[in-house]
């Protein structure tokens, strides 16, 4: 367990955003977790749990508390069955290696989801999704710490209420995840019945085994998100809208092409970036160093010179547009440090 103080929070977020952290500590394992809640407590500190720091906007003015960092690591297979097995990872494991393991291993159910930043652990909070695949399809289980006392919990995945974006660990305060434990399959099959994978397989490329999934997915993200060794930004900055499907339905009429995917028997999940695009012509809007990505609208990057203040304007201004155009109140994906 390390302890810094006064760390820059756009050191510890890809957005690369933020003042200074007054604390952060680095944790390893359970023990160094309780150590650094009651590092916390003793000095009457809020404490904040940070993973890789993709999906979190940090404040100008910093964090003044504990960041607890965690860099619990390990990759562990387990035979389940003849046909299945089960890969446990500490919750500091990147997800992307985890991803990859899963590929050299042969296994199926993950790779979809190559190429999403962070780590294992953050995964299930907002239930990570790409490419018509989420979390949920393969998490089995957490072992997590709750807020109120210095025990591990293992959590099945049924207990976590993943949905789309969303989980238990989102709306309840406090959790701590110190490892993740997905069941994957040996016997699996390509799932490619996104347009982007589909046009691959297609034309002819090679979609046989988790690895090159993997690959092809890894692929076409670098052409759809931005470079994050260059430009700062967490991703999708907004949730696509659910709402009721009589509601989509209308909107359909009025915007001819609005993409609508059924959610479930009463709610439809509607394009955001169709509408940021097509409704609001709002690709490339800018709020001083905060823009919308010219090639997804949905994300926000943040240029040079560019401040947390920034892009809290840019997303109010994107959020009251959307408002005022089609009547949505629209989510936020990305979390506020705070
Ligand atoms: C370029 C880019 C593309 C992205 N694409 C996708 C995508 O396709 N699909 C998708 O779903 N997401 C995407 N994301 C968002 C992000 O990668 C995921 O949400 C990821 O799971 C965040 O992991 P992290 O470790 O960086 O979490 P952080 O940003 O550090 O934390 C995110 C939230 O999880 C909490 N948290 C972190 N670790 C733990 C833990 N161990 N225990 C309890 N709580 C914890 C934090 O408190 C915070 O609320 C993208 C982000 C970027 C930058």
């Amino acid at each position: 367990m390390t302890t810094r103080e006064h760390v820059p929070l756009r050191t510890l977020t890809t957005f690369r955003l933020g003042g200074d952290a007054r604390f952060v500590i680095d944790c390893e394992n359970e023990a160094d977790v309780y150590a650094a809640r009651a590092f916390a407590k003793e000095r009457g500190l809020p404490s904040y749990v940070l993973g890789g720091g993709s999906n979190v906007l940090a404040a100008d003015d910093g964090y003044a508390g504990v960041i607890i960092r965690m860099n619990v690591p390990g990759i562990a297979e387990e035979a389940v069955a003849e046909d299945a097995a089960r890969l446990i990872a500490g919750a500091g494991v990147s997800w992307d290696t985890l991803v990859a393991e899963a590929a050299r291993r042969g296994l199926w159910g993950v790779e979809n989801l190559a190429g999403i930043p962070g780590t294992a652990g953050a995964a299930p909070v907002q239930n990570i999704g790409a490419y018509g695949t989420e979390l949920s399809g393969s998490l089995e289980w957490i072992d997590a710490v709750p807020a109120d006392a210095d025990r591990v919990e293992r959590l099945a995945a049924a207990e976590l209420a993943l949905a789309y974006r969303d989980s238990r660990l989102k709306r309840e305060k406090g959790w701590i995840v110190l490892r993740i434990a997905l069941r994957l399959r040996r016997d699996g099959a390509p799932m490619l019945a996104y347009r982007d994978l589909a046009s691959r397989k297609e034309a002819g490329e090679p979609l046989r085994t988790p690895a090159e999934v993997g690959r092809a997915v890894r692929e076409i993200r670098a052409g759809k998100f931005p470079d994050l060794s260059v430009s700062g930004t967490a991703g999708s900055f907004f949730k696509n809208p659910v709402i009721r499907s009589a509601e989509a339905k209308a909107l359909a009429e009025r915007y001819p092409g609005l993409p609508v995917y059924p959610a479930d028997e009463e709610t439809s999940k509607v394009s955001l970036a169709w509408i940021l695009d097509c409704v609001l012509d709002a690709r490339g809007l800018s709020v001083g160093g905060a823009r919308l990505f010219e090639r997804q609208p949905i994300v926000i990057v943040a240029g040079d010179g560019a401040t947390a203040k920034d892009v809290e304007l840019l997303a109010e201004t994107v959020a009251r547009r959307v408002e005022e155009a089609t009547g949505i109140s629209i989510e936020r994906e990305v979390r506020t440090l705070a």
